[in-house]
């Protein structure tokens, strides 16, 4: 393939003033705060700028430098870990050299790419994605959750985050680079006193409190599998979608997400929507699970 070709999502602009480092610093501080407007204004440049996304590369990666997250991927990936390495387009790009789009495609995508483990670290640890720890309070005293299927769960940001809560948490995904990199981390922190890892595709995984879908519905070819996993698995059903696009970088294996029928199926297995900010929060009260 030439170095010429342009890739449908690559619209690189000219723009005749950049940001600055700081300012991409303190947007990423401030970003939970703004407004979608504030979001998308800069979020338009810096994925359409080489300049301005190379900075903001660096300004995640300097973020995330001091999590034990970085730690972890620096002691597991040993000589072959790569500092600043961009995920991002490389996600992209291996989406578009692989042009998934069949199921088994979709899913041996997600099987084999090695990008995730980085683009899912320094998303999370750089505070680019929201933080949803400030929930943990309510699953506990409102819903009295103690166990949790992070579903979907990648290297496990969420869920190693709730076991550390004190929450007993089971992680579902396919197998993949992105869970054998969480299976070392869990060996690391002494959380392997039982199997805790299981393989999307079996569909096995213990009955559970609540099923925690986070960034993962939009990636499934039918989100409508989920429904087969939760439907006598759990009580609470919590999911949130990027519908927006504010993550930043390109997503190129975002599928367009139906949430009215989604609600509808939701509905049928009786749960009922709950209040909340910015989850999708479901419960079942009659549920015997
Ligand atoms: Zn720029």
């Amino acid at each position: 393939m030439g170095n010429d070709i342009i890739h449908p999502y690559k619209n690189v602009m000219t723009y005749t003033k950049h940001y600055k480092y700081n300012q991409l610093k303190d947007y990423l501080k401030k970003k939970h705060a703004l407004s979608k407007l504030e979001i998308s204004t800069v979020k338009k440049h810096i994925d359409t700028c080489d300049t301005c996304w190379d900075t903001w590369n660096r300004v995640r990666w300097d973020q995330a430098k001091y999590k034990d997250g970085f730690q972890d991927l620096k002691n597991y990936l040993g000589d072959k870990f790569e500092l600043y390495h961009d995920s991002s387009w490389a996600l992209a790009d291996e989406w578009y050299d692989k042009k998934p789009n069949s199921e088994i495609e979709v899913s041996n995508f997600y099987k084999t790419t090695k990008e995730y483990v980085y683009n899912s670290l320094i998303f999370f640890e750089s505070e680019d994605r929201k933080d949803f720890t400030p929930n943990y309070e309510l699953f506990k005293k409102k819903y009295g959750i103690k166990t949790i299927v992070d579903y979907g769960c990648g290297i496990g940001n969420d869920g190693l985050s709730m076991l550390k809560a004190g929450f007993d948490v089971y992680f579902v995904d396919f197998d993949c680079p992105s869970t054998d990199f969480l299976k070392w981390r869990l060996k690391e922190k002494n959380f392997d006193n039982k199997k805790r890892v299981f393989d999307v595709e079996s569909n096995d995984f213990p009955i559970v409190d609540m099923v925690w879908t986070i960034d993962a519905l939009e990636h499934m070819t039918n989100p409508f599998d989920i429904f087969r996993a939760i439907s006598d698995k759990t009580r609470l059903f919590v999911y949130f979608i990027d519908d927006d696009d504010q993550a930043g970088g390109r997503h190129p294996f975002h599928i367009p997400f139906d949430h009215s029928d989604f609600r509808k199926k939701l509905i049928n297995l009786g749960f009922s929507g709950e209040d909340h900010e910015y989850l999708s929060v479901w419960v079942r009260p009659s549920s015997k699970v």
